[in-house]
């Protein structure tokens, strides 16, 4: 995610931050439902296969999805659990959105979401289930036996989903469909056991493993689908087409539908980069930014190792939204006046592909992890594309714009909590998490790729790539990349950074 804050915010904190600039610092320097697909690939990852109708005019999905999912654990499994996002946006006084971003969010007033499941079989049996949670946010299927480490359950449901009018994740408006975090997904189970975390209203409350999907999609003729994995497809219809998608290897699966988009493309490396559009001027500037993202990143980070990459315009009131093989960023942006926000959004959502979608974490207890790379990354690029001086110029001027100085201004103008790592729910607003994740986060790493020297860095993020990729990573691997690659422990540099108040 890359927030932007309202102007007049944005304004205040920018001439706070110059003062104080000036004044403390000097510088910083800173469905197919056969089982023979399953076979083929790998028998322990979570296969989902979702059948979807789409009424735009409605704004709802009928859906039915199966799920083979494999215990991959030591220990037997009694429940299976799901989150089932669409009900945090449900209730009015439950919502996903702080309370300052309400009317953005809803700006015809509050509209619920939801989901309604029809009918749940286990095994092809009717099974019991639960809906518990915050919101109703988690489905829990009750295992007649125990899942054993090794064996299989086959679950299939059949739901409907309503769609929010709001220009968020998961909703829609006037231009697009915005269908992020839409369909029953496993939790993850970890060394915690299951996480049945809510949908904080803060960061991007998400944790997930690397699954493999099929997902074909019934819609009008008219409308265009961007989404995670390849396009196999389009199955001509009379009046709605279907459109089927394979993604493999990914965690999440996200789509956006429009009945005005533009695509333009081009190829970099094996990848194919889209970009969706309905802003005509500017919709060949994000393929140009988010092409030019990936060139860099494969360079400094590892190759991107899937066929698509989808930079869609959207409906979208705050910033932009990563996904893997898709970013939602905010249409507004393609404004030619928001032209350093587009580029500067863009790449920071590219670079969640590679922190966030191909090496994960628990984006609820170490949004650090992959938000301050995520954020640092975006600097790199303009070193990477611009030149050096490049980098710390533009650098500078996120800091005379406010981004790194919002860090600054809560330090200095509130006694409060400093720390980086912390859950979602301990901080108090986006203020706070932007200041400490994304800005405190960046610098950290700025002063840890001074320490060790650029050589070794780029090593580092290489090397963390490299191990970590189609995994959940945790700070302690990123800690021993660190310490593998200079013969130095970076612990007590970390401890600092990271858990000082
Ligand atoms: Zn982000």
């Amino acid at each position: 995610m890359r927030i932007i804050f309202s102007k007049r915010k944005y304004l205040v904190s920018s001439i706070i931050a110059v003062v104080l600039f000036i004044l403390i610092f000097g510088s910083y320097n800173l469905l197919q439902n056969n089982r023979d697909a399953i076979e083929k690939q790998d028998r322990y990852l979570t296969w989902y296969g979702i059948d979807v109708v789409f009424s735009p005019q409605e704004g709802t999905l009928h859906c039915k999805q199966r799920v083979y999912y494999t215990n991959t654990e030591e220990n037997p499994i009694t429940n299976l659990y799901f989150h089932i996002y669409p009900n945090a946006f449900k209730y009015e006084d439950k919502t996903v959105f702080p309370p300052e971003e309400m009317s953005r969010a809803y700006p015809d007033g509050f509209w619920p979401g939801f989901i309604e499941f029809h009918n749940i079989e286990l095994n092809e049996k009717p099974t019991t289930y639960t809906i518990q949670g915050y919101s109703d946010d988690i489905l829990t299927i009750v295992l007649d036996e125990a899942l054993e480490p090794g064996q299989r359950a086959d679950v299939w449901m059949e739901y409907s989903v309503k769609l929010p009018k709001s220009p968020g994740r998961f909703g829609y408006w006037e231009n697009t469909f915005n269908l992020g975090n839409w369909y029953p997904i496993l939790c993850v189970y970890d060394e915690r056991g299951w996480n049945l975390e809510p949908y904080y209203p803060l960061g991007d409350p998400f944790y997930s493993d690397i699954s493999n999907y099929k997902v074909s999609i019934s819609i009008p003729k008219d409308y265009i689908i961007a989404a995670t994995g390849e396009l196999i497809g389009i199955k001509e219809g009379e009046d709605q087409n279907i459109w089927d998608f394979e993604a493999l290897k990914v965690r999440d699966f996200a789509w956006v539908a429009s009945d005005k988009f533009i695509t333009s493309t081009m190829t970099i490396g094996n990848t194919t980069v889209y970009s969706y559009y309905y802003t005509q001027q500017t919709g060949e500037k994000a393929l140009d930014y988010g092409a030019s993202a990936l060139r860099i990143f494969n360079q400094l980070f590892g190759q991107y190792p899937y066929k698509t990459l989808s930079i869609v315009q959207t409906d979208f009131f705050i910033g932009g939204m990563e996904y893997p093989q898709l970013v939602m960023i905010d249409g507004s942006l393609y404004e030619e006046e928001q032209n350093d926000w587009l580029e500067i959004v863009t790449v920071h959502e590219v670079a969640h592909q590679w922190w966030y979608g191909l090496v994960g974490n628990d984006q609820i207890y170490d949004s650090w992890l992959d938000e301050a790379l995520t954020e640092y990354s975006t600097i790199m690029y303009f070193g990477q594309r611009y030149g050096q001086q490049e980098e710390y110029r533009k650098y500078e001027e996120l800091l005379d714009k406010g981004r790194y100085q919002l860090f600054k201004v809560y330090r200095y103008s509130e006694d409060m909590n400093e720390s980086i790592h912390r859950p979602l729910y301990e901080f108090e607003d986006w203020f706070e998490y932007d200041a400490l994740v994304y800005g405190k986060g960046a610098i950290m790493l700025h002063e840890i790729r001074q320490e060790m020297g650029d050589e070794n860095f780029i090593k580092v993020l290489k090397t963390y790539f490299e191990n970590n990729k189609f995994q959940n990573a945790k700070p302690k691997d990123f800690y021993k990349v660190c310490e593998d690659v200079t013969g130095q422990n970076w612990e007590v540099f970390f401890e600092q950074w990271l858990y000082d108040k």
